[in-house]
């Protein structure tokens, strides 16, 4: 077998990784009641992004090898480290949604009794699943030699994160006062202790 489609093989088993880890999660926020939400356009421009960046273009890139042209050697030690920073993503993005538990949103809502979390992963940065995003798309452009498909993940997630994070803090302030305001000044957003 070739390590191209090592990689691809190896970014196929994240992806549906982590459509398991997510999918009960969503299942259980639609039986928990949202008091208050930010469904704007940028918000559905941010997501669609995400969705086409980590998935979409990925998924047609191993299916079909398009766009070709795009293609750059593939290696054994690029691969190896993608799908050990995917891993890393991947236990991420179950820490989150285990510590986010019923306060969960696939976009940006305040449920009924919302909790802010600050423990586990969130007494680290307050946007541990962006980081997960971020670290997904990291092993993406390690797992697959195309620098289009390849690249589309960290695209997708700059994407969402600059068009909600903002907000979101905004949405959170508002909610929780001082309390996310003192949250604010003990966390970074998405690396520890940089930024
Ligand atoms: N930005 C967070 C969560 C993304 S999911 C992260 O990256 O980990 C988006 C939903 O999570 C939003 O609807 C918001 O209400 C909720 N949320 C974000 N931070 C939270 C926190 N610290 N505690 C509880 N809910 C939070």
């Amino acid at each position: 077998m070739s390590v191209s489609s090592i990689g691809e093989i190896a970014w196929v088993l994240g992806i549906v990784a982590w459509y398991f880890i997510r999918r009960p999660y969503e299942r259980r926020a639609n039986r928990v009641r949202v008091v208050s939400h930010r469904r704007s356009t940028s918000e559905k421009l941010g997501l669609a992004a995400a969705l086409l960046g980590l998935a979409i273009i990925p998924a047609f890139y191993v299916a079909t090898g398009i766009p070709e042209g795009a293609d750059h050697p593939a290696r054994l030690w690029a691969v190896v480290l993608g799908a050990v920073i995917f891993c890393l993503a991947m236990w991420v993005f179950r820490r989150t949604h285990k510590e986010l538990g019923r306060n969960w949103s696939i976009t940006l809502e305040i449920r009924d009794k919302h909790e802010l979390i600050r423990r586990g992963p969130y007494a680290l940065v307050r946007h541990p699943m962006y980081t997960s995003f971020l670290l997904m798309g990291v092993g993406q452009a390690f797992l697959l030699p195309n620098w289009v498909a390849g690249l589309a993940g960290l695209a997708g997630f700059a994407v969402l994160f600059l068009l909600r994070v903002d907000k979101e803090e905004r949405m959170m302030m508002e909610m929780f006062g001082s309390e996310y305001r003192d949250y604010m000044a003990d966390t970074k957003r998405i690396i520890p202790y940089i930024y």
